[in-house]
């Protein structure tokens, strides 16, 4: 990546987790949700984040739908009839998500059980932290892409050519699973960005864009095998996602542009 790039990307990471402290609906970030007691399913906290997620499904369906086939096209992956036939199965996975399942176990978490892959099950601190639509839309739209890829990783050439790029551009190993979740990652992120531009408010364009990644923004940094650190996460999306640097740091309070359909 040159190093202009690089200095922009790392203004574009300080924006998001300035605006985790600024803005009052911003994401609680993962090391903090952890350290939080569990919390009980009919917390109002926990209650108003089942609704809103639930609320919101329908419309993070729809949007992971077209993200995917944006993906398919930026990926050069569209002329492939195996692999559309790959995307059209993936999409009916996606369309059959019914549910969100509130629970208290999952804690900070979000998975879907792939045995039952039209319910996503969420932790009910997650729930809770998530205090945006924004921030919903990301973490659903994140695990709508896990069972858009499904059991047997259907989208594995997508989510690899994905990672080999996100692995060029930071030097971040992005290889098996780490893959799958930058791409769930991505489009996540994408999914908000096209919902900021469907529903314009008052609220500023960065701040409404930061909150899809925020609850990445922890003080303790650290990866596992199948996820690079959170802060490493924001790194490698925006990576991905050069347009999406410019919109953060261009803290614009006007409309985003009308997205082509
Ligand atoms: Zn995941």
């Amino acid at each position: 990546m040159p190093p202009e790039a690089r200095a922009l990307l790392e203004e574009a990471i300080a924006v998001v987790c300035t605006q985790a402290k600024l803005d009052p609906k911003s994401s609680v970030a993962i090391d903090e949700m952890q350290a939080r007691p569990s919390l009980p399913i009919h917390h109002p906290d926990a209650v108003a984040g089942a609704e809103r997620a639930q609320k919101l499904l329908p419309i993070a369906k729809t949007l992971v739908i077209e993200s995917l086939r944006q993906l398919v096209v930026d990926y050069n992956l569209q002329s492939s009839s195996r692999f559309d036939r790959r995307v059209q199965q993936a999409i009916a996975r996606v369309s059959a998500v019914k549910r969100v399942r509130p629970d208290m176990e999952s804690r900070d978490n979000a998975s879907v059980f792939l045995s039952k892959p039209q319910v996503i099950t969420f932790g009910t601190i997650f729930l809770a932290g998530l205090r945006s639509d924004e921030g919903m839309i990301s973490v659903l739209a994140h695990e709508l892409m896990h069972i858009a890829d499904g059991d047997n990783d259907s989208l594995r050439t997508l989510v690899a050519a994905i990672g080999n790029k996100a692995s060029e551009l930071t030097g971040l190993d992005l290889s098996g699973q780490r893959g799958e979740e930058i791409t769930c990652d991505l489009i996540g992120a994408m999914a908000v960005r096209a919902y900021v531009g469907d529903t314009p408010g008052y609220e500023s364009i960065a701040r409404r864009l930061a909150r899809s990644v925020q609850h990445n923004c922890v003080e303790i940094d650290e990866g596992d095998e199948d996820h690079l650190s959170p802060r490493n996460t924001i790194r490698a999306l925006l990576a991905l996602h050069p347009v999406m640097v410019k919109e953060l740091i261009n803290d614009r309070e006007e409309r985003a542009q009308p997205r082509k359909q």
